[in-house]
């Protein structure tokens, strides 16, 4: 369970406690209830922007395909060193870098490139 779950479980239960105490017509304890728990909301959801704004979700900042998708070959030399679709992926001792397949398409040399970030 992420941290965040927990705290949204934790804004589940104070919602029962204060859905007893509204019935129980505790109001000064009712108003603090609800107090702390949009503090709490309003910090989850800010937590919760700041987490898919950053790099712990690769998925959602993983650039695109390079403008230029073809590059000169470090083998051959010849410009048909190829990005191949649908190879992006992080790279693995650097998160928040990603790196592609090229494929050359005149010697058929293979390698992963870096990308630029966006
Ligand atoms: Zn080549």
């Amino acid at each position: 369970m992420t941290e965040l779950e927990t705290r949204l479980k934790h804004i589940r239960d104070r919602l029962a406690e204060l859905e007893a105490m509204a019935r129980e017509d505790t109001t000064e304890a009712a108003h603090r209830v609800t107090a702390e728990l949009t503090r709490e909301l309003n910090q989850a959801i800010e937590d919760a922007a700041d987490r898919t704004e950053g790099t712990d979700t690769p998925a959602a900042s993983e650039p695109r395909a390079p403008r230029d998708p073809v590059e000169k070959c470090p083998r051959c030399t010849l410009r048909s060193f190829t990005f191949q679709d649908g190879t992006i992926r992080e790279r693995a001792n650097q998160p928040g870098h990603f790196e592609a397949q090229y494929h050359c398409m005149s010697c058929g040399h293979e390698a992963w490139r870096e990308l630029g970030n966006r």
